[in-house]
């Protein structure tokens, strides 16, 4: 598969825009655990805010795939800033599956001018992987949901102008799948509220935050899709996520590679550079062809479900190898390094902390596991 030559600029226009506006920055923002909303600017004036958002809703009217070969470019260069821009319309891609109209007239076309920033808020104290034990109640009293519960690990949690919240409203139901649905809130409504999380091993520059709500009234055409339907919902929008944070595993790894190759053509021992003993070209041999398979089955995972064809074993395949590879390639990376690695004044330090976090969000490499072991055993071979 080689990609057409509008994608291999899109590569390249993501890539520069990333080199010229993280490079000097990067280690600053992970330090100070915040980022420059300069930059976010510029990154919607650019088009890459939400790429795949429809042309009719101002979006750049990118394929999935095109999406994520920015967010690998923007990963590559830097995670922590990388997920600072792409996590900014994690959301949108529900309201443009599953909204209204009228939603997508008022929520779609903030996103990528750069006027709004979107999330989701899943995950609680007590329920990560399984959605089903989500206990955010949302109760229908008129024209109006009320919205009481505990959001955790909550991805612009702060600086959201709109939030999705994944919540019960039919505890009643026999059907532990059809108790959900997404409602949508505005987080200027009373009752919401975050507090930052400090103390990230990776990703700094990102905000992620605890969020509380508490009787927040929001009138109840804020339902996103249907009542009773947000689990299926739910699983709809993973499979388009996932191959975005399959692309952001790659990212991670590649930048690190390219770091350690940096790295062991400088460095002398044993009467040359590193770069001329076999244990260390092995490495990198290994580290490029885990890279390359990881970087396959994001494309053709992305390639599908922008051909209709979505397949959420393939999809998680690529989520939970980018996982892994993220995290062997920055390890290795990381090792090639020797003493220099270990200390924060080398980037490849961060990348180091930035990978695991891939194995761990939106679904864990477990659950990815579970998912392509569950739709295996249904196929008919
Ligand atoms: C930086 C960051 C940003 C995030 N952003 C968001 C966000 O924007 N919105 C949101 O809703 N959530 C967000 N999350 C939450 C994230 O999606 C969850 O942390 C993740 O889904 C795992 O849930 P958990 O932490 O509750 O772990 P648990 O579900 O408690 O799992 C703990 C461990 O047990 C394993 N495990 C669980 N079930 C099984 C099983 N059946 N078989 C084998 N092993 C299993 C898991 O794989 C994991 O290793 C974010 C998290 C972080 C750290």
């Amino acid at each position: 598969m080689e990609l057409t030559s509008e994608q291999k600029d899109i590569v390249k226009a993501a890539r520069e825009f990333a080199e010229k506006e993280f490079t000097d920055r990067a280690k600053e923002f992970d330090e100070k655990e915040e980022f420059d909303p300069a930059i976010w600017k510029r990154a919607a004036a650019n088009g890459f805010i939400g790429s795949f958002i429809e042309e009719e809703y101002g979006g750049a009217g990118l394929g999935f795939l095109e999406h994520s070969l920015i967010t690998e470019q923007f990963w590559r260069v830097d995670p922590g800033c990388g997920q600072s821009l792409c996590a900014l319309s994690f959301g949108s891609e529900m309201i443009q599956a599953f909204g209204t109209e009228e939603q997508k007239k008022r929520y779609l076309p903030p996103i990528p001018a750069g006027e709004a920033i979107i999330g989701f808020a899943i995950t609680e104290p007590d329920a990560g992987s399984d959605v089903t034990m989500i206990k955010t109640r949302a109760e229908k009293k008129g024209d109006k949901y009320v919205i009481n519960g505990s959001k955790m690990f909550i991805s612009n949690g702060c600086t959201a102008h709109f939030m999705l919240i994944y919540a019960l409203t039919h505890p009643e139901e026999r059907d532990v799948h059809k108790r959900f649905s997404i409602i949508v809130i505005e987080t200027s409504t009373p009752g919401y509220e975050a507090t930052k999380i400090h103390g990230k091993m990776g990703i700094r520059a990102a905000n992620t935050a605890e969020v509380s709500l508490s009787n927040v009234e929001v009138p109840a055409g804020n339902l996103i899709g249907k009542e009773g339907r947000g689990f299926y919902q739910l699983m709809d929008f993973f499979n388009k996520t996932r191959n975005h944070v399959a692309a952001q595993g790659v990212g991670v790894a590649q930048g690190a590679l390219e770091k350690a190759i940096f790295h062991v053509k400088q460095r002398k021992a044993f009467g040359g550079t590193l770069a001329k003993l076999q244990g260390v070209q092995f490495k990198i041999a290994e580290m490029a062809t885990r890279i390359e398979a990881a970087r396959s089955l994001y494309w053709r995972a992305a390639y599908l479900l922008d051909n209709g064809k979505p397949d959420p074993a393939l999809i998680s395949m690529a989520k939970w190898y980018a996982g892994e590879t993220a995290v062997y390639v920055t390890n290795e990376a990381l090792q090639l390094h020797g003493g220099y690695g270990y200390i924060a004044e080398y980037d490849i330090q961060r990348f180091y902390r930035d990978a695991k976090i891939v194995e761990i969000y939106e679904g864990s490499k477990e659950v990815e596991k579970a998912v392509i072991a569950s739709e295996l055993l249904k196929r008919v071979f």
